[in-house]
Parts: structure tokens; sequence; C-alpha cells
């Protein structure tokens, strides 16, 4: 009987650090950081010719800041070679457009902060490498199955507020923690992970951009999708196959 509790307990305890006490992950820093400059200047060449594809720019209330152009990020490289320039598909930049106008709205002084939108396969893959083959790699798309980003559809986005200070949502961009989207919240309240105010503000972002068209992903709090992804995947094409 004991030996049966032990396995049951044990069944339990392991059970439950999956769903709620998956350690934080803490990256491995590459023992040589990488700046994949070929391979994103050639699709930068690529997307800029793309017809159905724009350069984010033009709005007052949004500043591109994408860490993945930079070596601070969860993978220890700077994957767009320091080139802050971000691409989105025309439907995608609309609906970025009509959020912009409607934070205009609802919170005069605040600006959306872009961390990242259309990425690239070869981005994708560095990104799915530093998590392949660990409990959190299905917080990555693999590069096989399409990122919603390879089309161009989706962004990472956060808040400033009018001091520029980034608007506090309880845990940075790309945690890989179980109450960094929606569906952890409730439970990271109760436990103290959260406060009122942090869901508040992931509230605010949530709203702003769910009365523009965008759908909001469960599990991270700053990525939205411009359709659904099966409409995306099947009606949206990728630039172009990566060459290298
Ligand atoms: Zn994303």
């Amino acid at each position: 009987m004991r030996g049966f509790c032990v396995i049951i307990s044990l069944f339990l305890s392991i059970a439950f650090s999956q769903v709620d006490t998956l350690p934080l992950f803490v990256p491995q820093k590459p023992e040589k950081p990488i700046k994949f400059c070929k391979a994103q200047k050639e699709w930068i060449s690529v997307v800029e010719k793309f017809e159905d594809w724009q350069e984010v720019r033009g709005m007052s209330n949004l500043v591109v800041k994408m860490p993945y152009a930079t070596f601070d990020n969860f993978t220890g490289h700077n994957l767009y070679c320091d080139i802050q320039r971000a691409f989105l598909h025309k439907d995608a930049m609309e609906k970025l457009r009509w959020a912009a106008a409607l934070l205009k709205k609802r919170e005069a002084g605040y600006k959306f902060i872009l961390f990242d939108a259309a990425r690239s396969n070869h981005a994708q893959e560095v990104l799915r490498s530093a998590v392949r083959g660990t409990p959190w790699q299905h917080f990555v798309s693999s590069p096989s199955k399409g990122s919603i980003h390879a089309y161009g559809m989706a962004v990472d986005i956060g808040l400033l507020d009018e001091k520029g200070t980034l608007v506090d949502m309880g845990l940075p961009y790309d945690s890989f923690a179980f109450y960094a989207g929606k569906s952890g919240e409730k439970q990271a309240l109760e436990q103290g992970l959260l406060t009122a105010t942090q869901i508040k503000n992931r509230e605010l972002l949530r709203s702003v951009m769910a009365q523009s068209g965008w759908i909001s992903l469960s599990s991270e709090w700053w990525h939205f999708n411009a359709a659904p992804g099966d409409t995306i995947r099947t009606k949206y094409v990728q630039p172009l196959p990566i060459s290298q």
C-alpha cells in the first residue's frame, strides 16, 4: 500500500510540477553569441519588395524596439543584426493603425512599443533551437509548422506610459511563466504572483487590440494575431523560402 501511495504521490507531484510549478525557463546563454546579419539582410531585401507587405512606421504613438535586434533576448543571439525595422502584411498594418488611433483616444500619452512583427524562418529556427527538447518548447512554434509571425500577421506588443516607462504587465516580454498570458492570470492573482493592477494593464492592451480586430494568445500577454491562425495559414503566404 505504501508503495502505491508513493507512486500516487510521485504521479501527483509530477502532474503538479508540470501544471503549476514548471520552473521558470532560464535560458542558456550561448558560448559564442551570433549576429545573424546575412540572413536578416537577405530577408529584408525580399520583404521590402513584397507588394502586400509594408514597413511599420508613421504612427506617432508607436515605437519599434525589438529585443531580437539586440543580444538582450532569451536566445542570447542578435537575430536581426541591430536593424530595428519591422514589417507586416498590409491587412495587419491596417489593424495596427486602428489600434494606435484607439489607444490615443483611450489613454492619451500612452504609446505602443512593438517588440516584434514579421519574422523570418531563420529567426524562428534560432528561437526554437533555444528551447528544443526542453519542457518549454511548446512556447515557440517550429519553423516547419510556421509561426504566424512568418506571415506578417502577428505582433508582439506592449505599452509605454506618458513618461515612456514600460507599463507593468507583471512579467517581461518573452517570459515562459505559466501566467505570461490570460490563462494563468486568475491563479497567479490568487497566489500573489500578479497584482490586480498588472492584470488591469494587460486588459487595457487586450481591449484596445481586440477592438481593432486583433486576437490575443491566451499564453502570452504581448502576442496578437491579425486573423484566426487557420485563416492565415490558408489564405496568406510567407514571402519567401529562406535560401540559406
Ligand atoms: Zn509573438
